[in-house]
């Protein structure tokens, strides 16, 4: 009779009690003894199991990998251990049905023989559990990436929103500022108007009183003299509403440039026809001698602006018997006017701010003058892309030079 066989009864006794399965094989893994939990576990009747190899109740898929199990456990003999400690193990049902089993191995010697008893848990249950919890951690963590996205799209939503009405309040802004500066040029010129049209407005007005005294026709001379401060006073007058008005429209930003091809020598000569008329005795112009052929591609209307300002400045800011020399050269892809004085100049200190409007030099303010013509000047040489500056010429006089490229800015 086998050694346990024989014992069987007190098997019984004790493994009954035990709410584990219990399973014993022999070295064959042929199973000796089973509880009666076991047989419930995987369906069994009563001493049914006994005899039988144990793969009988192991998954037909699991076979090669319990062998090499059972090889490794072999070497690590009379070791007690839970068996495939984090992986989960199967049993198979006597209907073929699997379920989740943890196992622990307990291996003993009787009577010379080695057995290993096994004790089965049915961890369906805890398994099914797991499987919940699993399944729950994986709908939070969802959740939490869902709800993350939301907070990321409102947030990137709120900075979208804030840009737009930081753009608005900006926007707000400088129509703001651009108003404000608008109001004050506006009360900037009645204050210039009342000022600066004042000497020449009475200037006018005399000599017109008194060329309609001068009846005699030997008094021509006299007639002219006083026509000429007519002419020369309606001439300063239109000269400060031109240069208001164009600052007003340069502010607005309402500046438009048009680029033609025209005849260089055209537009000087006109300038220069023009600024003849304001000359004080004995000044004279000269004209370039190098322009005669050339041909510019620019805003007519601008370069034509910028050289009479430049020099009807000459012009009032030098004495009487002095020349004013127009020069001009002509690099490629650029033209360079030089109007060159002999006239009070500008005191160092200065310099760096006659192109500021409203400024006028120590030097200059007994003679009439807004201070706008230099600034809008600028302005309009810069947004064609050319440039101006001021260089003393010599201690007797002033260069204003200025250049204009030859072709329209690209943008
Ligand atoms: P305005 O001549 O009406 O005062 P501008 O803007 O044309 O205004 O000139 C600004 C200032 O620059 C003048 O007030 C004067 O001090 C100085 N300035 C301009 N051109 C000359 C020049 N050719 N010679 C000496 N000073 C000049």
């Amino acid at each position: 009779m086998h050694a346990l066989e024989r014992n069987k009864n007190i098997f019984k006794l004790l493994s009954e009690a035990v709410s584990e399965g219990i399973l014993v094989v022999n070295e064959q893994r042929i199973i000796i003894a089973t509880n009666h939990r076991t047989n419930e576990m995987f369906g069994y009747g009563e001493e049914e199991l006994n005899g039988s190899h144990l793969n009988r109740l192991i998954p037909d898929s699991f076979h090669a990998v319990h062998d090499k199990y059972v090889e490794n456990f072999n070497m690590n003999q009379g070791q007690k251990r839970r068996m495939a400690h984090g992986r989960t193990l199967y049993g198979k049902r006597m209907n073929g049905g699997q379920f989740p089993i943890e196992v622990g191995l307990n291996p003993f010697k009787l009577l010379g023989e080695s057995y290993v008893m096994a004790l089965i848990i049915d961890v369906t249950e805890k398994k099914e559990k797991e499987e919940e919890i699993r399944k729950l951690n994986a709908q939070l963590e969802q959740r939490i990436l869902l709800r993350t996205k939301e907070l990321e799209q409102t947030v990137a939503k709120l900075t979208k929103e804030i840009k737009l009405r930081e753009n608005a309040e900006s926007k707000i802004k400088t129509a703001l500022q651009k108003e404000r500066e608008l109001n004050d040029l506006k009360a900037e010129f009645l204050s210039l108007v009342s000022h600066e049209f004042k000497t020449p407005l009475s200037g006018i007005l005399t000599s017109a009183t008194l060329v309609g005294k001068y009846k005699g026709g030997d008094q021509q001379d006299k007639r002219e003299k006083h026509l000429k401060t007519i002419i020369g006073g309606v001439h300063h007058l239109t000269g400060i509403l031109n240069d208001f008005l164009s600052l007003e429209r340069l502010e607005k930003g309402k500046e438009v440039y048009r680029y033609t091809e025209f005849s260089l020598s055209k537009v000087v000569n006109l300038v220069v026809y023009n600024a003849n008329m304001l000359l004080k005795d004995g000044q004279k112009i000269n004209y370039p001698d190098n322009i005669d052929e050339v041909e510019i591609n620019q805003d007519e209307r601008i370069v034509s602006l910028v050289l009479t300002n430049l020099l009807h400045n000459a012009i009032k800011y030098s004495p009487e018997d002095t020349d004013i020399d127009i020069k001009v050269d002509l690099p490629p892809s650029k033209i360079i006017f030089h109007i060159i004085d002999q006239g009070i100049g500008i005191p160092e200190k200065s310099r760096k701010h006659i192109f500021e409007k409203y400024f006028r030099a120590e030097n200059a303010v007994l003679l009439q003058g807004s201070g706008i013509g230099l600034n809008i000047v600028k302005v309009h040489v810069e947004n064609i892309g050319g440039r101006i500056y001021y260089t003393d010429n010599g201690g007797k006089g002033s260069i204003f030079s200025v250049e204009f490229p030859l072709k329209p800015p690209k943008d």
